[in-house]
């Protein structure tokens, strides 16, 4: 299958050159050239199906050509060696946990999924590609961990000093290898102001062969569609229409959901959950996107102030507002209600939710409040102990460090410092 340029659509890539691109040449977002629907008894049977059976029907159709199907079922096992459990917490509202791979954030497949293909398209070349990516925290340990040994490719990894979590700071800084951390004294915006300078720097890029591992790289954001399929054959036996909550800071996650009900997933509606940063809320009011400077919140993956996959959603729609609207509900919220729901879910299921599950959780209960005879699932988009600080001060509990997190908590930190592009600009021409 092709993918096109959202900026125009005659300028066209194979799954593999959008995949090593990251990006257009006119610097558009790639999209599938069509999406082709899944027979109708792929989901009256999705419950018979194993997750690796579902993830390999779902996405065979975008790599098609490209990576051939034994080849695709070994990446599938590969990525997918982990669970994705519905938990119900209150009559009709569950969560979907997505944090139990290696870095305990949802982002670990697409990266794991990103890192096989480039690894797989790498085989053979004598040119190594970077992989340049800006992290406002869980980004940068998922790609670190999924890229970590992947022949071929160089990692450097951006993120703002002291605005990650310890956690988040450790796993992406204390591996190694082929994975270099640069700890960039600014904010996330700063962070990817640099990647995307760098990017449209041909000193840069004609000495070395860059890539992007955000979730516009089409190989990182389409197999989140994923979660939504799992999610779907585990609440389906519930008899009521679904709701997907999904905290969202650059709507990769929740586009790909949607890219899920165009493959004939059912769905009632999709709620785009956020904290202040509420471009997309305001958008939805009133049709009109009005990009703003990122705020700092206590769900800081989501402090994103231009939303690069938003034009993707709107897109699927072709840009119809009234048409997006039947699908697409947003809600934002305050840090002070998010720690109050944060207690409230506590005190009254005893379920431990991270601030961007608390988040989800809110934006669920706001649309049950007008379609209470839905069956709502929020996304808990990373582990609790992801955000100790937050999750400790709120709830005065200390939870429990999951083995893959204590192994890389007594590592010792590694990373460059760095002021300006000029500092990322000479590591990048020098190595
Ligand atoms: C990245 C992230 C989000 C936001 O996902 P998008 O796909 O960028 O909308 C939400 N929660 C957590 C914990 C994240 O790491």
């Amino acid at each position: 299958m092709n993918f096109y340029s959202l900026n125009d659509h005659t300028i066209q890539a194979s799954f593999r050159e959008a995949v090593i691109a990251g990006i257009a040449p006119d610097k558009g977002l790639y999209f599938p050239e069509r999406i082709e629907p899944l027979p109708k008894e792929f989901f009256d049977t999705i419950e018979s199906l194993s997750n690796h059976e579902i993830a390999f029907t779902a996405i065979q159709q975008f790599v098609e050509g490209e990576i051939s199907d034994n080849v695709l079922k070994n990446i599938i096992a590969d990525v997918l060696d982990f669970d994705f459990p519905v938990v119900e917490i209150e009559d009709n509202v569950a969560t979907l946990e997505l944090f139990h791979g290696p870095t305990m954030a949802f982002k670990d497949v697409g990266a794991r999924f990103m890192a096989n293909c480039l690894g797989y398209f790498s085989k053979g070349n004598d040119t190594n590609v970077t992989v340049l990516v800006a992290t406002s925290g869980d980004t940068g340990g998922a790609v670190a961990n999924g890229f970590l040994g992947v022949d071929g490719v160089n990692v450097v990894i951006l993120y703002p000093s002291g605005k990650v979590s310890d956690i988040q700071e450790k796993q992406l800084t204390t591996l190694g290898q082929n994975i270099v951390a640069m700890e960039i004294n600014g904010t996330f915006d700063d962070c990817q102001r640099m990647v995307k300078t760098a990017f449209l720097d041909p000193e840069i890029t004609d000495y070395r062969k860059l890539t992007s591992a955000n979730s516009i790289n089409i190989a990182r954001w389409l197999p989140q569609l994923f979660y939504f399929l799992f999610a779907y054959k585990q609440a389906k036996s519930k008899g009521k229409e679904i709701v997907f909550s999904v905290p969202s800071g650059n709507f990769g996650n929740i586009c790909a959901g949607m890219v899920a009900q165009k493959l004939g997933m059912p769905v009632k509606q999709f709620v785009a959950s956020t904290n202040v940063n509420d471009v997309v809320p305001k958008f939805m009011e009133n049709g009109v996107y009005e990009p703003v400077p990122s705020k700092a919140t206590i769900s800081n993956a989501m402090d994103v102030g231009d939303p690069s996959n938003f034009i993707r959603i709107r897109h699927l729609y072709q840009d119809n507002f009234d048409e997006l609207k039947e699908h697409l509900s947003s809600y934002s919220f305050s840090d002070e209600t998010t720690k109050e729901t944060m207690k409230k879910v506590y005190s009254e299921s005893g379920y431990v939710a991270d601030p961007h599950g608390a988040v989800g959780y809110l934006g669920l209960k706001e649309y049950q409040k007008s379609n209470p005879d839905t069956y709502g699932i929020f996304l808990e988009t990373a582990h609790p102990v992801k955000f100790l600080d937050v999750v400790e001060e709120t709830l005065n509990l200390t939870p429990e460090i999951p083995p893959q997190i204590q192994k890389v908590m007594g590592k010792e930190k590694k990373s460059i410092k760095i002021d300006t592009y000029e500092g990322l600009k000479s590591y990048l021409l020098e190595k």
